[in-house]
């Protein structure tokens, strides 16, 4: 079996299939033939389907692609606007067969002989759009999440008193961060032991950016508390609303205060190949530290995060642990990529990242970056139109939270959630909902270049009626 199972003319048979069946994937998602965006169904119904295909047995593995495509949520479709994952380039997912087939990620050097060096010039490239000078660099590591706390951890090394590391914390440590930051800086703070008062969270302003203005006053508060800030973690978007926090009023502070400054630049970050939206992270060469995600905006398939330092010292002091199996020296070598990642083996994620680049250049980030903020200004300009239908608030963004207004206000949480509930049974569209101040709100984030405005009226034709 196993010689069978490896056989390079079984995969040649196979993989051809595969492609086959998912390029006329693509080109019926693509050109809406498909009808639905989402096959939903509930998780009970979904655990029993898939137990009575593995009741089945082994055998052709072409049928249950077909059934992963069919049961999966369609990214390509047009109509798909929900969660902030991109629908991957079709290029970027076959160099992710190419990585998948040569599994040569790994931390150390000798496992990693194309993609270390490719990594480095991936963080290279994307410090210099920071506008990072040549001192700056960085890694790939698998999300957002484990990139935050990664920059987390080398700010407690940076501005800790003592060696925190090699000691523990002698004292009760402390991030600031907007209400509206993504759940994971909160996780983040109590892995590192921070626990609850460790997490400081400013309130934000009507455009759900973080209160700058009070950052001096809760400092001072922290302190009274007992509590020793490290850093502050700037939301460049939040997730909720797509608001960028004033990233350059956060800098002064931080330089004030001599504190580590984390842009969360996850979703958002992706600006930074824009000329148009850079000025929305205005200040982030300031940062100390950047986390952008490629698998949001800039389309390359989950997971792909690049963690960029201003002082490319820095990140050789998050892990400063010994693992004399794997590294010879103490040296900072860039080359062993493990020695700055919480990962040991790790995806070959930089090639993936340098076949987009290599195929079309950095202006296709640019160019995906515009239309997907341009695509949610005019959506936001239709919502405001609309007789029944309401903003949250301006999007800055290419996130549209807003909500069916056709109702007395003490129903509007009840309808719109309703709403939603349906959207998501109907299946023609995919949006999410959250919610802001307790108000219920629809949620679109547009991740699709090829969504088109008459989708968007389709949408909003859609949620009119069901409100209605
Ligand atoms: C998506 C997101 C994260 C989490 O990133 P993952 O790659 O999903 O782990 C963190 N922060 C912000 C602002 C995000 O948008």
């Amino acid at each position: 079996m196993l010689q069978e199972a490896y056989s390079a003319d079984a995969f040649r048979t196979q993989a051809h299939h595969l492609v086959d069946q998912l390029a006329d994937y693509l080109q019926q998602a693509q050109s809406r033939q498909l009808a639905t965006v989402i096959p939903y169904r509930s998780p009970d119904e979904n655990l029993a389907f898939w137990r009575d295909d593995f009741a089945q047995g082994s055998g052709d593995v072409s049928d249950f692609f077909r059934k992963v495509i069919d049961q999966s949520t369609h990214l390509h479709h047009p109509r798909y606007m929900g969660h902030q994952v991109s629908p991957p380039l079709p290029l970027a997912a076959t160099a992710g067969l190419l990585s998948g087939v040569l599994n040569n990620g790994m931390a150390v050097y000798e496992m990693g002989l194309v993609s270390n060096p490719l990594e480095r010039i991936i963080s290279e490239l994307l410090a210099r759009r920071i506008g990072f000078d040549e001192n700056a660099s960085g890694l790939l590591t698998s999300g957002g999440t484990l990139a935050n706390l990664t920059a987390l951890l080398a700010a407690r090394a940076a501005k800790a008193p003592g060696d925190v590391w090699q000691h523990g914390s002698q004292e009760r440590l402390a991030v600031m961060v907007a209400s509206e930051a993504h759940y994971c800086i909160d996780r983040a703070a109590r892995i590192m032991g921070f626990g609850d008062a460790g997490i400081i969270k400013l309130p934000v302003n009507e455009q759900f950016q973080m209160r700058t203005d009070l950052l001096d006053a809760y400092y001072q508060q922290a302190a009274a508390d007992g509590l020793r800030v490290i850093a502050v973690v700037a939301s460049a978007c939040s997730t909720s609303t797509g608001a960028y926090d004033h990233i350059e009023a956060i800098a002064d502070f931080c330089e004030k205060h001599d504190l580590w400054l984390h842009v969360d630049g996850a979703h958002g970050g992706a600006v930074v190949f824009s000329e148009r939206y850079k000025p929305l992270v205005s200040g982030i060469d300031r940062a100390d530290s950047v986390t952008i995600d490629w698998h949001k905006m800039l389309m390359t398939p989950a997971l792909a995060t690049s963690l960029i330092f201003r002082r490319n010292e820095d990140s050789f002091r998050t892990f400063h642990q010994q693992a004399q199996y794997l590294w010879s020296s103490d040296a900072d070598d860039w080359f062993n990529s493990g020695k700055r990642t919480f990962e040991c083996t790790k995806l070959m994620m930089s090639v993936k990242i340098y076949t987009i680049l290599k195929a079309y250049g950095e202006t296709i980030f640019a160019e995906n970056v515009d239309t997907l903020h341009e695509l949610a200004g005019q959506f936001a300009a239709r919502v405001r139109q609309h007789p029944n239908l309401e903003l949250a608030v301006e999007p800055q963004s290419n996130i549209v939270c807003f909500r069916y207004i056709g109702a007395p206000v003490s129903e509007l949480n009840q309808i719109n959630t309703t709403i939603r509930q349906q959207l998501l049974h109907d299946g023609r569209f995919y949006i999410v909902q959250t919610t802001l101040h307790g108000q219920v709100y629809l949620r679109v984030s547009l991740m699709n270049p090829m969504t088109t405005m008459a989708d968007l009226d389709a949408l909003l034709s859609l949620i009119g009626s069901l409100g209605d």
